[in-house]
């Protein structure tokens, strides 16, 4: 509009054929002013609208032993068309988040004056909240990430006699929280009944805190062991550019993953939006089996085989829509299902990680995702998470460069952590470790 304002003086200019200076000023000057003007109407307009919208929030926290529907139904009762309006809000964020909730948890809905439902709020963590809003169109999701603050930390220590590794691991002032996801990486590498005493062991962890110091979550980022029996070991963390990467895992410097035997992930970004188990609906109530795991993606997204073996089903029907199934060599059998596309026809033979079709939302399913089921070898249906999966026993290409290129950042990372002033490692212990912001 400002612009406009301004196109009409010129334009005027023009027509008088006035080219003075002053003159050109003065009205360049008030146009200014106008759209100041404007401006401030504008905010007023905004204000007179929230108090004419007359909004309110109103909210509903999880109780002990509670799931979405729990939450949901008491908010459905306190909103007019409560159950269509938030069953919307439901199929517009439920490709996107999973509802696993924790006690204390709060959803939040803004309400208009005829109490019908604008906007839906809910935040997984400190900085991740999602967000449903009333567009014209519809309701439509959004994720709002907040900034964090980086704390990265060195803790060393030596096996003792009598000392387990978890204990070992608290005692040097690793946060509780941490203490299997260490121990874990360790595990990986390090055979422990050969660990002895005075084996060392050093570990870099990047802790997340939100602007109120609450923290948000850890991340092991290297690993070292050197034992008498087992060796020197390191293990670092490899980030791909997509958090959600099925390759952000622990890797030895040579690119080689620290689990190799697993299943490969069927897709390459992982984001799951239903898991394995019975669920309640959040809105209906009903409550189902699910025998599989849901990753949201996006349609024709290339679907890979976990593991190597023959397909024995490639077909079509209206629950599944189009589904695969893949038979292993201990008689365990993938499923993938919903695809868009199947790309390989049954009694072919499959390796692992190859591509046997694309992300669809076939058959009965609210929008493009893979559903990914196992049956064992009995041809019971399993939940496939209890599965240890890598996306690859070997970082190659671009992706081994990109590995050698975080490896260098780490070993400069530690040797600044270890630069740093010790601080008390937590609210819990008087353990002093090297700890340093990170920007
Ligand atoms: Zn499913």
């Amino acid at each position: 509009m400002n612009k406009l304002i301004f196109m009409l003086c010129v334009v005027a200019l023009v027509l008088t054929g006035c080219n003075e200076e002053e003159k050109i000023n003065a009205l360049q000057q008030e146009s200014a002013a106008l759209s100041a003007k404007i401006d401030s109407l504008n905010s007023e307009i905004a204000k007179v609208k929230e108090i004419a919208d007359n909004s309110r929030v109103i909210s509903d926290t999880v109780r002990a032993g509670e799931g979405p529907f729990h939450v949901f139904s008491r908010l459905k009762a306190q909103v007019s068309n409560g159950e269509e309006d938030l069953g919307k809000v439901y199929v517009a964020i439920q490709d996107s988040v999973e509802f696993k909730l924790k006690v204390g948890e709060t959803f939040y809905v803004t309400v208009d004056s005829d109490n019908r439902v604008r906007k839906f709020r809910y935040a997984t963590n400190p900085v991740t909240v999602h967000v449903v809003s009333k567009t014209d169109t519809g309701f439509v999701y959004s994720r709002i990430d907040k900034p964090v603050v980086k704390k990265q930390s060195v803790y060393e220590g030596v096996l003792e006699e009598g000392s387990t590794l978890n204990g070992i691991l608290f005692k040097v002032g690793i946060p509780a929280r941490m203490v299997g996801i260490v121990s874990g990486v360790l595990q990986c590498k390090v055979a422990f009944p050969l660990a002895r005493p005075g084996d060392r062991f050093r570990i870099l962890l990047e802790d997340s805190y939100n602007q109120d110091s609450v923290w948000v979550g850890g991340k092991v980022i290297y690993a070292e062991f050197d034992g008498r029996i087992v060796g020197h070991h390191e293990a670092f963390r490899y980030e791909d550019e997509d958090p959600r990467s099925s390759y952000n895992a622990h890797y030895t410097e040579k690119g080689d993953a620290l689990v190799f035997d697993g299943l490969r992930y069927p897709l390459e970004h992982l984001r799951i939006t239903s898991s394995f188990g019975v669920r309640v609906h959040p809105i209906t109530g009903k409550r189902t089996g699910h025998n599989g795991v849901d990753y949201g993606a996006p349609m024709g997204t290339v679907v890979h085989a976990v593991a190597e073996g023959v397909v024995t089903v490639s077909g079509y029907d209206d629950l599944s829509g189009n589904k695969v199934a893949i038979k292993h060599r201990d008689n365990s059998v993938s499923w993938y299902m919903h695809m868009q596309s199947r790309g390989v026809g049954v009694g072919a033979k499959v390796s692992p990680g190859q591509a046997i079709g694309r992300v669809g939302s076939t058959g009965r399913s609210t929008g493009p995702h893979l559903h990914f089921g196992f049956k064992n070898a009995q041809g019971a249906w399993i939940n496939p998470l209890s599965k240890t999966m890598i996306a690859t026993p070997k970082l190659e290409g671009a992706r081994f460069a990109r590995l050698q290129k975080q490896v260098a950042e780490i070993r400069k990372q530690i040797e600044l952590t270890l630069a740093s002033p010790a601080i008390k490692a937590n609210d819990t212990t008087d353990v002093m470790v090297r700890m340093r912001l990170v920007d």
